[in-house]
């Protein structure tokens, strides 16, 4: 049974909504200062329910969530007025004299289902992208980070206008009796069994999702990088974002059979500068989610066909649900760590005969979220985009294009579809009306019956 009663939820953000004031500029503004302001004036309270669900470092809390929503909001604030704007558009002779024009408009009611990886930024970029759109929203944060779950509960709020802007905490219970409402667009972020769930509910109702999914992301590493700097991104991709719990983190990398002694070797004395002798002591990297995600990634490391593969790391601490860097080499293509996302400190090392033979791994699986590499050689960066599908793709680092809002976030395939972030999470949110103006001149009469053999030859 649900703990509150969607339907009447639901029928009050109509009313909101109906009422108009979420489509105009000021409440749009209005919103996003307060999201704004909320996150300055309680940022302590933010980093220390990051901590509390992930030991998240600070930095990292900073950096990667509260920084990136900032700047979102702020971007939002600056380009409104010109999002807002109807594009005009040409016309063809068929309509001449006419004009054009495409004009944006909010969805409605939308929700938004947040994943427990970066909790803060998961579940407010998207609810961002939902207002500068002039939407009503409900978020539902995800149980498995129950303090930021609270903080944003309760700051929201506090802060946001609860006519149109509700948060509601929960876990399957709460999630399916919101499912069962009609919504005019479900974002959602987390696993595709999921996703699978959410998807079937929105098909009753024939709503249109975003998906914001996961995979497995490769890293290629060719023989003729600045070794250490890629070293260092690939570590700062991996244990740097939330100790490998990160969508677009390198879930494994591939380097050639000759130089992988020497990338190993460097990502080993990268990992100590960065986390010393003893990682599981580090303050620096975030621990397991939860007991379950600790035993899903023990399990992946107990499985036999891996056995004696590990090369580094590998030390766990049940207590405090820390697992350290690890690297794995050539582990088989049919064990489990490379069957499933990893989503964790783990990163398997495979080896190929010659660089180009990495794009066929990387094809003979589903398309991930991202894949990056790591060369000099320009031919091999133009085959690497030309032929690898893929929601983004980095050369020559790791993670940063999520930072960068003039390009689109998101999967495809089984890595998820739509796509957020800058103008493209206002677009998510909003739909795109045509509208065709004519005047009550130029009417021809060879578009009216009676259609006569004259009419045809014109
Ligand atoms: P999660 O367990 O927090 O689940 C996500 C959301 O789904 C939660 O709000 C949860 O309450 C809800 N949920 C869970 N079971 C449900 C059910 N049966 N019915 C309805 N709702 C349900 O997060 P997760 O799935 O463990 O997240 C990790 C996955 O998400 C990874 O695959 C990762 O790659 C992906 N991810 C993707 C992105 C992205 O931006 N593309 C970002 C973060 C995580």
């Amino acid at each position: 049974m649900a703990f509150f009663d969607a339907a009447a939820m639901m029928k009050g953000l109509r009313g909101a909504y109906a009422s108009g004031k979420t489509r105009s500029y000021e409440w749009r503004v209005s919103q996003l200062k307060a999201l704004l302001k909320l996150m300055s004036f309680h940022e302590k309270e933010i980093v220390d329910a990051l901590r509390s669900d992930l030991s998240k470092p600070e930095l990292e809390s900073f950096l990667q969530e509260i920084a990136l929503l900032k700047e979102s909001c702020g971007l939002a604030l600056k380009e409104l007025h010109r999002w807002m704007a109807p594009e005009k558009v040409k016309t063809m002779m068929t309509t001449f004299p006419s004009s054009a024009e495409i004009v944006p408009e909010p969805l409605g009611v939308v929700l938004v289902i947040s994943a427990w990886n970066y909790p803060f930024l998961l579940s407010l970029d998207p609810v961002i992208g939902a207002i500068a759109a002039g939407n009503a929203v409900v978020l539902k944060p995800s149980e498995i980070s129950p303090a930021t779950s609270s903080v944003l509960a309760k700051l929201l709020g506090q802060y946001m206008d609860c006519s149109a802007v509700k948060v509601i905490e929960g876990a399957v219970p709460e999630t399916t009796a919101l499912l069962e409402q009609k919504w005019d667009k479900i974002f959602y972020t987390g696993n595709g069994k999921v996703a699978r769930i959410v998807s079937a509910a929105a098909a009753k109702h024939l709503t249109p999702l975003v998906l914001e999914l996961g995979g497995k992301s490769p890293v290629i590493v060719d023989s003729n990088v600045d070794l250490k700097v890629a070293a260092r991104r690939i570590i700062a991709g991996k244990w740097g974002c939330n100790n490998g719990q990160a969508c677009v983190s390198p879930d494994y990398a591939i380097t050639t059979k000759e130089f992988a002694p020497d990338l190993i070797d460097t990502l080993r004395s990268e990992l100590e500068k960065f986390y010393g002798k003893d990682p599981l002591k580090s303050n620096d990297l975030s621990r397991i989610v939860n007991s379950n995600h600790f035993n899903r990634l023990s399990k992946l490391l107990d499985d036999d066909k891996i056995s004696g593969k590990i090369i580094h790391g590998g030390q766990k601490d049940i207590a405090n649900l820390k697992i350290a860097p690890t690297i794995l080499l050539d582990v088989p293509e049919d064990s489990l760590i490379m069957e499933e996302e990893i989503f964790g400190p783990l990163l398997p090392i495979l080896t190929v005969n010659n660089v180009e033979d990495s794009f066929n791994i990387i094809k003979s699986k589903d398309k991930p979220l991202a894949a990056y590499l790591f060369t000099n050689n320009k031919k091999l960066k133009e085959n690497f985009i030309r032929n690898i599908s893929a929601g983004g793709l980095v050369i020559n680092d790791t993670t940063m294009h999520l930072a960068v809002p003039t390009l689109p976030f998101g999967g495809v395939g089984e890595s998820g579809m739509g796509a957020y972030h800058g103008k493209f999470s206002f677009d998510a949110f909003s739909h795109k009306k045509a509208v065709l103006l004519r005047s009550f001149a130029g009417d021809l009469s060879s578009r009216y019956p009676p259609y006569t053999p004259k009419k045809l030859n014109l």
